[in-house]
Parts: structure tokens; C-alpha cells; sequence
């Protein structure tokens, strides 16, 4: 396992574990370990406060095209979803891997855990089967209007 000491970490690899030494701010630095889940870079993870590391997965969202003033139309994620965990947190939610989840930009469910995103998940899913309720109202309408 080889450990890394620079002004910018870098996060070494050994078999499937990641290493980086870290200062940290009140004193002290210690050798910190990615899960082998995360992919976080760690670019800024070099020094800083024991309690700001976190680890994490982004997993992404989907892409919708709404309607922007200024553009017309723009993509917009939604739904996009992140595993993190923060080692060092006073909450002991976040000390366990968890999903942060934006339901679309700039707003966050933090801190879910696999039942809560379960529920979640079981949420959007039955909204999705009442929207093929709407697709179905929709072509029916369609198809009243192209009948007059
Ligand atoms: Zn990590």
C-alpha cells in the first residue's frame, strides 16, 4: 500500500483499496480509505476539518426538456441520486451509507436510508402508473377531438 503526502491528495490505489493522507485543521492528520464503492475524487480532501469528508457514487439522474425563458428548452435532471457516507459525522445516519437524492435541481433529500429510499422509490414508481393513467386520458381525448 503506498500513501501519498501532497499539497493536493493524491489518492493512491493498492488492489482495491484508495489511501491519502489528510491534515487536518485542529491537528493531526490521518490516513483516510475510500470505500470500494466510492469514486469521489478527493481533489480537495487534502486538509480540512475531520468532520468534512465525505465518500461517495454519483449515480446521476434523467434528462427532461423544460421550458426556459431564455433558452427555450433545457435539459433538467431529475431523480438524480448519490451513495455517500460521512465518516466522521455527529449524525449517526450519515456515519452509514446513505442516498442523497435531488429530486430535481437544487433540492435535496438527504440522509435516506434503504427503507426510506425504498419508499421513495415505490412513490415516484406508483405516480409513474398513475401518469399511464394520464397517457391513456390523453390519447382518448386526442382521439374524441380528431372524431368532431
Ligand atoms: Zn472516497
Amino acid at each position: 500500500m503506498s500513501i501519498v503526502s501532497p499539497e493536493r491528495p493524491i489518492v493512491a490505489e493498492s488492489g482495491k483499496v484508495r489511501t491519502w493522507l489528510r491534515r487536518i485543521w485542529s491537528g493531526g492528520q490521518i490516513v483516510e480509505s475510500c470505500p470500494s464503492w466510492c469514486t469521489d475524487g478527493h481533489h480537495n480532501d487534502g486538509d480540512g476539518m475531520l468532520v468534512d469528508l465525505s465518500h461517495g457514487r454519483d449515480y446521476g439522474g434523467t434528462l427532461l426538456p423544460v421550458f426556459d425563458a431564455k433558452e427555450g428548452t433545457i435539459e433538467m435532471p431529475v431523480l438524480d441520486a448519490r451513495i455517500s457516507v460521512d465518516p466522521y459525522s455527529d449524525s449517526p445516519e450519515r456515519r452509514l451509507p446513505h442516498v442523497v437524492l435531488q429530486p430535481w435541481e437544487d433540492e435535496v433529500m438527504e440522509c435516506l436510508d434503504p427503507a426510506a429510499f425504498a419508499a421513495v422509490i415505490a412513490q415516484i414508481r406508483a405516480h409513474c402508473d398513475r401518469l399511464d393513467d394520464v397517457h391513456a386520458a390523453l390519447v382518448a381525448a386526442r382521439r374524441e377531438t380528431a372524431s368532431l
